[in-house]
């Protein structure tokens, strides 16, 4: 079984401040202006994983204006919506990404993003994509978006007890293994905070 996700970002340019896109830090006169680092990129692949287990959006989980997440580095985000799809008996099978942005260039370190973005996700570089666009026509220079989607495919058996003895808390993991092969309903729903659309930037 599978199911797919997709998420939907964008954040102004700010001169003096560091820029940050997927995880790496770029040297550009200007960054992206948000309560937490900025990290467009980051926050458009939140989305679509809590997308693809209907667990909500990024602003349900972290809460605009939070004090807590200011500055908050956007990695943390990420791996709360990794917990929820492996909550849910999930896996990435593959991710798709596009930036549209004038600037930085991001061709020459296409392939610093995608290994940064498979490391946080603990995937293949190969099951990752960074294409990026420039743009044209849309008087938005000042902007930069990303769109991802994401392929989740649902854990077997076998691939939830390989998990279960990969894992430093074997009980946890245990009692997580047998509430999914008793087939009983661990949604995300449960634990997380009412539905909000607001963004945290
Ligand atoms: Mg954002």
């Amino acid at each position: 079984m599978m199911r797919i996700g997709y998420g939907w970002d964008s954040h102004a340019f700010k001169p003096g401040v560091p820029l940050k896109i997927g995880g790496v830090a770029f040297d550009h006169p200007a960054g992206l202006a948000g309560h937490s680092d900025g990290d467009v990129l980051l926050h458009a692949i939140t989305d679509a994983l809590l997308g693809a287990v209907a667990a909500g959006d990024i602003g349900s989980f972290f809460p605009p204006g939070d004090p807590r997440w200011k500055d908050a580095d956007s990695a943390v985000f990420l791996q709360t919506a990794l917990e929820e799809i492996r909550h849910a008996g999930y896996r990435i099978a593959n991710i798709d990404t596009t930036l549209v942005l004038a600037a930085p260039k991001i061709g020459p370190v296409a392939e610093k993003l995608r290994e940064r973005l498979a490391e946080l996700l603990s995937i293949d570089p190969g099951a990752v994509s960074v294409k990026a666009k420039t743009p044209e026509g849309l008087n938005q220079d000042d902007v930069a978006v990303a769109h991802a989607i994401v392929l989740l495919e649902k854990l077997d058996d076998d691939a939830l007890l390989e998990r279960m003895a990969a894992v430093e808390e074997p009980q946890v993991q245990m009692d997580d293994v047998v509430r999914k092969l008793v087939g009983r309903t661990t949604s995300a729903q449960t634990r997380k905070p009412g539905f909000n659309t607001d963004d945290i930037s």
